[in-house]
């Protein structure tokens, strides 16, 4: 007979990890399933984590680190495999399939996350973490009285832009378009605010810099005219891409790809949760996707209690 687990806690970044902590202390029968060797999951390829109550500075590879060390010490550790699907089974177990074996679970916690969608820019990756960052709340505060510019015209660029208005000297807000796709109330404090200049029409081409950002090149899409941006942080907040393609037959996704659930982490399918950036919410943050973690566990005990 196969072994049956209490729950299929898949994703280590913060809110599997949160997940596999509060499962290990409830004395859950708990599987941990993660694809990447550096646990944390997007933490892992940002600078610092300043905003993590306690843990000032902290690098977000430590901070996975030691979410990941918490949880060996409590007996979790994540398998290694890469799920390639889910199927809720006639017995109302969750089969999950993975690379290297199968396993079958009660319930499952999808902690997947979300990553940033990325320009694909020369200097992009090179300088990821050295001035480039998806994270204006994160590490906006490294910015201080500089120059900086937000790439993107939706509600988190102008977030972000207007975020950044308060801690920098100025801020562009290069936008590809003539017209914000941000609602009325993000994207009139941005219009409004004398250090924010917006750039219209305006592409991104290139980011320069060796060791760490110098610059932005950018281009006027309709006169073609090229320039270049004298800046030391540059944040890219042209949207996000959820992991949820696994599931998106077997529970409800909004219309940008997000698994539906609320703060319980519930989702329409039983016996299925969705904790952190996965799931549909206002704050993505590493401090909402741990509480989403112990959210989901104490659903996944109500449900196990009610299911008997
Ligand atoms: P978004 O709404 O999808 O906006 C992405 C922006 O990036 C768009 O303006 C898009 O331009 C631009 N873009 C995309 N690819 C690009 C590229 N390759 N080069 C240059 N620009 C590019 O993403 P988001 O701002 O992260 O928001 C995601 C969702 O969360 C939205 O539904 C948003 O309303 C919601 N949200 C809500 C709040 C809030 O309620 N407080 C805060 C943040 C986000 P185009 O406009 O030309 O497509």
């Amino acid at each position: 007979m196969p072994e049956i687990y209490d729950t299929a806690i898949i994703g280590a970044g913060p809110a599997g990890a949160a997940a596999a902590i509060y499962a290990s202390r409830a004395g859950l029968k708990s599987l941990w399933l993660d694809n990447r060797f550096i646990p944390g999951g997007q933490i892992a390829d940002s600078g610092n984590v300043d905003n993590y109550p306690g843990l000032p500075g902290i690098s977000g590879v430590e901070l996975g680190e030691a979410m990941a060390a918490h949880a060996s010490r409590l007996s979790m550790e994540p398998t290694r495999a890469k799920v390639l699907r889910l199927e809720r089974m006639e017995d109302n177990l969750w089969l999950i399939h993975t690379k290297k074996a199968d396993y079958q679970a009660r319930t499952v916690i999808f902690a997947a996350g979300a990553s940033h969608r990325h320009l694909g820019i020369p200097g992009e990756e090179e300088l990821s973490g050295s001035g480039v960052s998806y994270c204006a709340t994160c590490d906006g505060a490294f910015f201080k009285d500089t120059d900086t510019v937000v790439i993107g015209g939706g509600n988190t660029a102008c977030e972000d832009a207007l975020f950044l208005s308060k801690i920098c000297r100025r801020v562009y807000l290069i936008h590809r378009r003539d017209t914000l796709r941000a609602d009325q109330a993000a994207a009139d404090p941005v219009l409004h605010t004398d250090n924010i200049e917006v750039l219209w029409n305006t592409v991104p081409e290139e980011i320069i810099g060796t060791d760490v950002v110098k610059g932005l090149r950018v281009k006027d899409v309709k006169t073609c005219a090229e320039r270049e941006l004298s800046v030391s942080g540059i944040f890219i907040a042209v949207g996000m891409e959820p992991a949820s393609a696994l599931v998106s037959d077997l529970v409800d996704i909004d219309e940008t790809g997000y698994v539906v659930a609320d703060e319980t982490c519930v989702t329409s399918a039983p016996g299925f949760f969705a904790a952190g950036d996965i799931r549909t919410k206002p704050l993505r943050q590493v401090v909402t996707a741990v509480a989403d973690g112990a959210n989901a566990v104490v659903s996944v005990q109500k449900f196990l209690q009610q299911a008997g």
